[in-house]
């Protein structure tokens, strides 16, 4: 069932939530399934219903500061200094877990990984459940992320317990994960709060380039979510770096960053941002892939993105939809 989202709507959520159901819920990054993070059989049903390895751990939403010390061990300096700056936002920080935390929720980890979300839903909704939510993308396992209710409803629809409809994500990618656990700050996905922004706050985070480095036998993956291929459409995509490699034909479709400056003869094209804004085109990404997705065509061209702000988050994306072994 799909509700919009009123005050009235979201304490029924929440009352789904303190029973064991799952809710899908907006958040400004993207559409979450929620479950009571501290029930380990709700969580098991997230892992169920989306087909998600038990080896990927969940992010566990919070609405008020006093869950971040009741489910970690330790807040280090430089997360406090993240938090007061960008919480409640697109920045998930993994710490050390404390013991309330269910294993089934962090995959047998020692560490959790905590964010406080901006969206108004979702935060009533942590509030009324009186407990912090884990939440994954509302998705199948490796498919595109939903950032509208009706995204959540094609794909999880007659499976889940209540969508809760407040319209279009605003950011439209995930978050930002950073983890502080063993000294120095490590970006594990690049995401809706850009890491030059928390290089400003807390100086030099180490980046891996984990799509490409998990090709190769000898670097180990660090966070489950760096698998090579994730965030995928069913038709296959490639990615190019000039408008000429596009053969022209009906069954192509086109995912273009901006404006393009020639006229592109295919079936569909989808444009991120007329004026190649970059804010403008991660809000689109999603939303453009579900439909080149749905659109029938047999293969989709991508437009490299300039890999700055934002850039980055849209670029891990469309490497990681587009990557074949
Ligand atoms: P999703 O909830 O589908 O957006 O994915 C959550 C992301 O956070 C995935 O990339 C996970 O691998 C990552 N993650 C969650 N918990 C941890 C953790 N304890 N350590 C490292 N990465 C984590
Ligand atoms: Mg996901």
């Amino acid at each position: 069932m799909k509700l919009k989202a009123t005050a009235k709507s979201i304490k029924h959520a929440a009352s789904i939530i303190k029973k064991g159901g799952l809710v899908a819920f907006p958040t400004e990054t993207v559409y979450g399934l929620g479950a009571d993070a501290l029930n380990p059989r709700a969580v098991a049903k997230i892992f169920e219903i989306k087909k998600r390895p038990a080896f990927d751990p969940l992010i566990v939403h919070i609405a008020e500061m006093e869950w971040l010390h009741k489910l970690t061990r330790q807040v280090d300096k430089k997360a406090l200094i993240l938090i007061k700056k960008f919480w409640p936002g697109p920045l998930t920080l993994v710490l050390l877990k404390s013991s309330l935390v269910p294993d089934i929720v962090t995959a047998g980890l020692d560490t959790v990984a905590v964010r406080m979300p901006a969206h108004p839903v979702a935060r009533q909704l942590i509030k009324f459940s009186q407990t912090p939510i884990a939440a994954p993308s509302a998705n199948l396992f490796g498919c595109l992320s939903p950032t509208t209710a009706t995204h959540v409803e094609k794909q999880l629809g007659k499976k889940i317990d209540l969508i809760l409809d407040a319209g279009k994500c605003s950011v439209g990618v995930e978050s930002t994960v950073l983890s502080l656990v063993g000294g120095k700050p490590v970006l594990l996905r690049p995401g809706g709060l850009p890491v030059e922004e928390i290089e400003k706050a807390i100086g030099k985070v180490v980046r891996h380039v984990y799509w490409q480095a998990s090709k190769s036998k000898n670097k180990k993956i660090q966070s489950p979510g760096q698998l090579p291929s994730h965030y995928s459409p069913r038709t296959p995509m490639k990615l190019i770096k000039s408008l000429e490699q596009i053969p022209f034909s009906n069954d192509t479709g086109v995912l273009l960053f901006k404006k393009p400056a020639i006229k592109i003869k295919v079936g569909v094209v989808e444009i991120l941002s007329e004026k190649g804004d970059l804010t403008e085109a991660a809000a689109n990404l999603f939303s453009a892939l579900h439909r080149l997705d749905d659109a029938g065509v047999k293969i989709i061209y991508a437009e490299r993105i300039p890999a700055v702000g934002l850039g980055s988050a849209i670029m891990d994306r469309l490497q990681r939809a587009s990557f074949k072994e």
